[in-house]
């Protein structure tokens, strides 16, 4: 019956961890997958949320509704629209619990093929992979737009807009807000605008995608291209996740954010979700979207939370500067400027698939074959080594 099913190729970036966790060489160093590992290399239970889980107990297991505990669903809404939101206000946006970033997207993909079909989804060049797969697997034909210019390492700014501006109207652009994945490289203030403005007069849908909220510039400040958007447009969607910013990568929490014209609408778009939850997994999970909600309901506990995140944010930053004066300490041929201007977890080296090769086999440190570092697996005792691993590959 299944002697025709095909062998999955796995995913190159959680094939890559396996790989890692099975090398036995004792000095490697896992710089693949975009988890936060604290400066003893280690995944950590942030005191905010290990306080919520406390005061919460084993708690409560019954069924929540299908679209999410609804203080959860406001409290992510007032995260991303900023408080005082006006949209919030006018009660134009469904919100709906989803299983992380990933579940949000997915959910997002199917509502949109089953309400706007037919439409091209455009998403960057390069992007996370499986903004191709999840708009795919809706039914939905991929097109990428220009990013990302390797021999600068900036962003082609010109040729995205040129793209999207020919696109036909109403096409579904994927945008990542802040902490691009994987370049690092995120549009300016004034480039956000522009972007704004095409995307409003060609009546495209953005589906903003924020997966790294909190680990640029502040929570509020990373959501300010979202909020400016909301301030003009009637109509987009926004995927949200706590995988990273609360690091509860394995609870699956996020929510999907369905910006409406009117209060009607967001009503019916909700329960046009409900429904599609309901044929899918009926309700989401109880203990994840719980500690959030708590953490972020409790004013002591989210003044905690915002500390531990720009903890997280702080450490980032140090690295890279840390592994650009390391680089520089053994070249003065390297560019290390990009290293210190890409922001959130991730940084594009430019490195050659080779060159990563190289690193891996000779070193154990392992990037993403594309050439994408997680700077978030950098400590001070391992960015020596990653320096010399990486001057080494370069043959500078
Ligand atoms: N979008 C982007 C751009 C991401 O990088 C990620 C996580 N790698 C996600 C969505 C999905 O996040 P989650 O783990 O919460 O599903």
């Amino acid at each position: 019956l299944f002697g025709n099913v095909e062998a999955f190729a796995g995913d190159p970036i959680l094939s890559l961890n396996i790989a890692f966790q099975g090398d036995p060489r004792t000095e490697k160093v896992n710089l693949t997958i975009g988890i936060y590992m604290d400066g003893n290399g280690k995944v950590p239970v942030l005191p905010s949320v290990k306080a919520a889980a406390e005061k919460l107990g084993f708690g409560v297991r019954s069924y929540i509704p299908m679209e999410g505990l609804a203080d959860y669903r406001r409290l992510v809404q007032e995260l991303v629209f900023g408080k005082g939101s006006k949209l919030l206000a006018e009660k134009r946006v469904a919100t709906m619990q989803s299983l992380g970033g990933t579940g949000a997207l997915s959910i997002a993909a199917d509502f949109l093929a089953k309400h706007t079909p037919g439409r091209p989804v455009y998403v960057s060049d390069p992007t996370w992979d499986n903004h191709h797969g999840l708009f795919q697997r809706a039914g939905f034909e991929t097109k990428t737009y220009p990013y990302w210019d390797g021999a600068t390492r900036t962003l082609r700014f010109d040729d995205m807009m040129k793209t999207l501006e020919e696109a036909p109207a109403g096409s579904i652009v994927i945008v990542q807000p802040v902490c691009h994945n994987p370049t690092g490289v995120d549009l300016s203030p004034a480039q956000q605008d522009a972007l704004s403005d095409l995307l409003i007069a060609k009546q495209h849908i953005p589906v903003f995608d924020m997966a790294y909220q909190g680990f640029a510039d502040g929570i509020d400040e990373d959501a300010s291209f979202v909020r400016r958007y909301a301030e003009r447009a009637s109509s987009f969607l926004v995927a949200n996740s706590f995988s990273k910013n609360f690091s509860l990568y394995g609870e699956r929490v996020g929510g999907l954010s369905v910006v409406c014209a009117t209060a009607d609408e967001a009503d019916r778009v909700l329960g046009q979700l409900k429904l599609a939850v309901r044929r899918s997994y009926s309700n989401p999970p109880t203990t994840g979207a719980q500690i959030v909600a708590t953490v972020l309901g409790d004013p002591a506990l989210r003044a905690l939370w915002e500390a531990e995140v720009a903890e997280m944010r702080v450490r980032m930053k140090a690295m890279r500067e840390a592994l650009a004066a390391e680089v520089k300490k053994l070249s003065n041929e390297i560019d290390v400027g990009f290293i210190t201007q890409q922001r959130g977890m991730f940084s594009y080296t430019g490195l050659s698939k080779a060159q990563v090769v190289q690193m891996r086999d000779t070193d154990g440190v392992y990037l993403v074959e594309s050439g994408r570092m997680c700077v978030a697996g950098l400590t001070e005792n391992n960015v020596a080594a990653v320096a010399k691993s990486l001057v080494a590959a370069r043959g500078a």
